[in-house]
């Protein structure tokens, strides 16, 4: 069968309680057992169906991880109360003292800040490439590396990892590759490529509204279990869970993402060609400029386009600053991190959410200060919109209108 990752959130169906079309939300964090040897086989991992403790698991949760391992085509998930939350207690499950980490040097912020501040800590180590050069990743392996990270489409400077290629080099030295998807959901299906884990911060496209953080980790039955262990599963002993509240709610958000994703991507790409056009360095992966374009075409389900996340580079911070300010008067979006909300939203990364990584180091992997990051919106007249953004650049003298 085709994998459609869509058609399997489609049809996936749960049921309420009185045959409500939307499951019914489990509100309780304990649960009663008809016996006390019932209760025993639930800690010792031995009742499948029981629920014994809402931290560990609960029906509202399930159903969800469902539907998102549905979406990336593996065997499992378990969701968490944030994308951080999804993170790292995979990279310390994977991981303890002594072991190193081949990552991506850009990757989100709070995750590159955890692997080179926090991690240590466990002296676990962490070596930071180019992700797209396979030749250097494989040279960054050590005897003691456990882990090969890296997002597919990577924040904020949208470079495209080669999935399959970092999973034939995970293969030949034994290691996991784990895969952040949350810039490319539908787009891109890493497992599919071959990666062990994929993450997702729930907060940006997969929910969609703007109203609160998640995560989920996707893999295999075995990891997902080892993650909820009682004794020594790193999601049950740091306990970042999700409320059932709120995982009904993402729930209800995901039957929509693929028609959020196309209309995202659709406007994305109407603007990053016209952006391009009118002579601005723009960097969408969309565009036959992009170092990646073939790669992505090669990975994606092009159904759902190559996403909603766009940069483009205005040359200095106080261009960047007058544009985004003018452009939230003109109601355009807002001037405000995150991503995948309806309304576009639009940052400077260099003095926001990559603030995290060194100045020197932002230099190196061509972070600029003029650099703007958008998600854009679902707009329905996006020709209005960009004819607006363009107006506020002529204004700016980002756009001289005799040069274009
Ligand atoms: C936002 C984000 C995260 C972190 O997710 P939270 O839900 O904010 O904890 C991780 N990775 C990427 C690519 C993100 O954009």
């Amino acid at each position: 069968m085709a994998f459609k990752p869509a058609n399997n959130i489609q049809d996936l169906q749960y049921f309420g309680e009185f045959g409500g079309v939307n499951p019914s939300i489990s509100d309780s964090s304990t649960y009663t057992f008809l016996s006390a040897k019932k209760m025993f086989d639930t800690f010792e991992g031995n009742a499948d169906g029981c629920y014994l403790y809402s931290r560990h698991s609960s029906p509202s949760n399930l159903y969800l991880g469902e539907a998102l391992a549905a979406m990336e085509g593996t065997e499992t998930a378990n969701v968490t109360a944030s994308g951080m939350g999804a993170i790292t207690p995979v990279l310390m499950q994977l991981c303890g003292a002594d072991d190193h980490i081949v990552s991506s040097r850009t990757i989100y912020g709070g995750s590159y800040a955890f692997l080179k501040n926090f991690a240590p800590k466990f002296n676990i180590k962490t070596t930071f490439v180019d992700i797209t050069k396979l030749d250097i990743v494989e040279a960054s392996i050590t005897k003691n590396t456990k882990v090969l990270y890296c997002e597919s489409v990577s924040n904020p400077l949208l470079e495209v990892a080669d999935i399959k290629g970092l999973s034939a080099i995970a293969k030949r030295h034994n290691l996991k590759l784990v895969v952040d998807n949350t810039f490319s959901p539908l787009s891109i299906s890493p497992v599919k490529l071959g990666a062990d884990v994929v993450i997702h911060s729930l907060t940006k496209f997969i929910n969609g509204t703007s109203d609160t953080v998640a995560g989920v980790i996707c893999g295999t039955q075995e990891f997902i279990n080892d993650l909820r262990n009682v004794n020594n599963g790193a999601c049950m002993l740091l306990g970042s869970t999700m409320d059932s509240f709120r995982s009904a709610s993402v729930l209800k958000n995901l039957r929509t993402l693929h028609i959020r994703m196309q209309q995202h991507s659709y406007n994305a790409s109407y603007l990053a060609e016209k952006f391009e056009a009118d002579g601005l360095k723009t960097v969408y992966p969309g565009l036959k400029s992009h170092p990646s374009h073939e790669l992505f075409k090669s990975m994606m389900n092009e159904k759902y386009g190559f996403g909603g996340m766009l940069t483009i580079d205005v040359g200095d911070q106080k261009k960047a600053n007058d544009l985004m300010e003018l452009m939230q008067e003109k109601n355009l979006g807002y001037l405000a991190v995150s991503l995948g909300f309806y309304k576009t939203l639009f940052s400077a990364p260099g003095s926001s959410t990559s603030s995290e990584i060194p100045e020197n180091e932002q230099i190196e992997m061509g972070l600029s200060d003029g650099l703007i990051r958008f998600s854009i919106g679902l707009d329905a007249d996006i020709k209005r919109t960009y004819q607006i953004m363009r107006e506020c650049m002529e204004q700016l003298d980002i756009l001289k209108p005799e040069l274009v």
